[in-house]
């Protein structure tokens, strides 16, 4: 570094070892080179069970795949990593998961709060299935912590938030909801766990374990796989002892990763950070653009100044992604301009590299009643689109002519 008067001075280097970055942690952690070869990527160990050293002696606890297996460790280790725990769980799918999850951490009699506008397939899992073992559900404003302030119960046993929404984007603020389960906890005398669907933000823009919450789910089935070639979930518990509670459940109920497909998302993680930045220049210009489109009703992009929750967006994520979803005003508006995208592929899911574009009301939402769907939001000409991270200019391009139509 040159100083004022011209002469050289070296920077001091710090002594104190760094922690790995969130890049370095994406492509190392848990990624230790396979002991027989030195192979750098670990193997897909596609067996069911392994050869015992001899009477009651199982290899490191290697007995049977379902309970243990070397390529769904490697990548439960990544996801601890990456969340910034020490244990985390790989499922056949994020609705495994949030099985697993409910299996695992409340039972019948306990009272569960939920963000209103909460993933279709989550409500339908809740509601339609969970609700009839005795377990009840309320559906909240998570944005407004005084909102779930006053609807905890004696009963209440966990917060189930997720943020940003789909398909609307509301932004719920995990500090202080995280604060409102710690004070509520006190007061009824039992724990108010927090559990946040991170799918959407994914660890590299957020991290809502370091915001004070409990517990994350993914569906890997998104952004942490990213290339839209498996189906996946995973659960990210702070305290061990919830995680060991978690295993417990992934061992006895089943429902495991497959090594396959926990290499995929091993791989797919590698390149998270690099894929997020793409996501999220691209989701940037692409909501802007929408913005300013005469056909465009109204646009929901946390990133936008003009969305209800750009501030808290802004305070606890790194980057606003490409989720975005617009209103074309009708169905019928939305019936012409899907049929002629080209570059966005008309479809469910989210979070590839590809853009994906489909409509709520009538897909990913078909499974949520008519009137609590336009309650959320979810009006017939609501369009989603996850923008992907092809060249930009396309994607606009593709919309524009699209749009042309309607
Ligand atoms: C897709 C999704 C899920 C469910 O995950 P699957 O892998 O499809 O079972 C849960 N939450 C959110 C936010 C999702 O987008």
């Amino acid at each position: 570094m040159k100083t004022k008067t011209g002469s050289k001075k070296l920077e001091k280097t710090p002594k104190k070892a760094r922690a790995p970055g969130f890049a370095t942690t994406c492509v190392h952690a848990g990624q230790e080179p396979e002991p027989l070869t030195g192979a750098v990527v670990v193997p897909i160990f596609q067996t069911s069970t392994y050869v015992q050293e001899g009477f009651g002696k199982p290899r490191q606890g290697y007995e049977y795949a379902r309970t243990k297996n070397p390529t769904r460790l490697a990548l439960e280790t990544q996801l601890a990593a990456l969340e910034g725990s020490a244990t985390a769980h790989a499922f056949a799918s994020g609705m495994a998961a949030e099985t697993s999850l409910m299996l695992s951490l409340v039972k019948a009699g306990d009272h569960v709060l939920v963000s209103r506008n909460t993933y279709g397939g989550t409500y339908r899992l809740f509601s339609k299935i969970l609700a009839s073992f005795g377990v009840t559900f309320d559906y909240v404003d998570t944005t407004d912590p005084q909102t779930v302030r006053a609807a905890v119960t004696v009963a209440t046993r966990m917060l189930f938030v997720e943020t940003p929404t789909n398909p609307t984007m509301e932004i719920s603020d995990l500090r202080a909801l995280a604060d409102v389960a710690r004070s509520e906890s006190g007061r009824i005398g039992a724990k108010i766990r927090v559990v946040v669907d991170n799918t959407f933000a994914t660890p590299f823009f957020q991290k809502p374990l370091a915001l004070g919450c409990d517990v994350v789910v993914h569906s890997t089935t998104k952004y942490l796989n990213g290339h839209s070639d498996s189906v996946g979930g995973a659960i990210i518990c702070a305290d061990p002892e919830d995680g060991a509670k978690i295993g417990f459940t992934q061992n006895a109920a089943g429902a495991i990763l497959s090594p396959f497909d926990s290499f995929l998302v091993s791989r797919g993680i590698k390149t998270l950070p690099v894929r997020m930045r793409a996501h999220d220049a691209n989701g940037r210009t692409v909501a802007a653009w929408l913005a300013g489109h005469p056909k465009v009703k109204k646009i929901f992009y946390p990133g936008l100044p003009s969305h209800p929750g750009h501030a808290v967006a802004a305070r606890q994520m790194s980057g606003y992604g490409g989720m975005i979803s617009f209103d074309l005003g009708s169905v019928e508006a939305v019936k012409s301009f899907l049929d002629r995208v080209v570059v966005c592929a008309l479809g469910e899911s989210l979070g590839g590299v590809e853009s994906l574009i489909s409509h709520p009301a009538s897909m990913t939402h078909a499974s949520v009643e008519p009137e609590e769907r336009l309650r959320r939001g979810i009006t017939p000409g609501l369009v989603r689109v996850s923008v992907g991270i092809e060249d930009v200019e396309d994607i606009v391009q593709d919309l524009e002519n699209a749009l042309a139509a309607v």
